[in-house]
């Protein structure tokens, strides 16, 4: 059994079917790639595992626990974190204080009833926002206001905020989207070393075919709503319906 199993997904926009009868099966520990040309359904999806969309049938099961109908917040506390295709960051406050929120956020709100529990969580928030800092390279920066980072750094700074949930399933999306070679490759390394220090599994949408086969264990290839295989790298690459549908071949 998967981590993430999803079976028969459908969700409609007006006449439009954005998922059609979407089947997912994410094994624990891995990177599975979700690939596709644009508009194929690929945030869509994303959305339906987090809360923000609700299919209209089919079934998301995460660790053996349905995510239908729960609320955002609540999947969170599952352990699913997400990184958004445009960053979501608080650009007035510092780096730092970035990473704190959604530790915050994760813990229960318990500790706004009791000084003297806040007084230590906030220092065991900050100890633990600083070494998710480290492990994403951002240490140095942890005084600059958000606003002042440079895009790829911003990237970076979004998943130390998702990190520093420690999630058991992370949810990338295009998350080199916009960045330069250079940056790019730094996000790829990145990802393989949270994968081998933190076990997380991860879930990437990604356009780069440099990252999706340098990163994925398991790729799922959608178009028009559709999944059209779900294989190893290897398979993939020469997949006739990949070429015609994606590669446009
Ligand atoms: P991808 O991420 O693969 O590029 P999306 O999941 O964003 O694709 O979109 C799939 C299709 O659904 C697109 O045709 C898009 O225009 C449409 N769509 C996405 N979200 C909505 C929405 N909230 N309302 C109406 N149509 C939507
Ligand atoms: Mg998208």
């Amino acid at each position: 059994m998967g981590i993430l199993e999803v079976q028969n997904v459908n969700k409609r926009f007006g006449g439009l079917q954005a998922l059609n009868n979407v089947n997912l099966n994410v094994e624990e520990g891995s990177v599975h790639a979700i690939i596709g040309p644009n508009g194929a359904g690929k945030s869509t999806l994303l959305n339906c595992f987090v809360g923000r969309l609700t299919p209209d049938t089919g079934s998301v099961m995460f660790n053996g626990q349905s995510l239908l109908g729960i609320k955002p917040h609540e999947i969170n506390q599952t352990g699913v974190s997400r990184v958004f295709q445009t960053p979501e960051i608080f650009t007035d406050l510092t780096v730092l204080e970035n990473v704190m929120i959604p530790a915050f956020a994760k813990r229960d709100g318990a500790y706004k009833l009791n000084p003297f529990k806040r007084v230590r969580e906030e220092a065991e928030v900050r100890d633990a926002a600083e070494e998710v800092l480290v492990d994403v390279g951002l240490q140095d920066k942890k005084n600059m206001t958000a606003a002042e980072m440079s895009r790829g750094d911003k990237r970076r700074l979004e998943m130390a905020m998702c990190l520093v949930q420690d999630p058991k399933l992370l949810l990338l999306d295009e998350p080199t989207a916009g960045m330069a070679r250079a940056d790019t490759n730094r996000t790829i390394d990145l990802l393989k070393h949270i994968g081998e220090t933190r076990g997380i599994t991860k879930v990437v949408i990604e356009h780069d075919m440099h990252v999706v086969f340098s990163l994925a264990d398991k790729i799922s290839v959608l178009a028009q709503g559709t999944v059209l295989v779900e294989d190893k790298p290897e398979n993939i690459k020469g997949h006739p319906k990949v070429r015609e549908a994606y590669l446009g071949e």
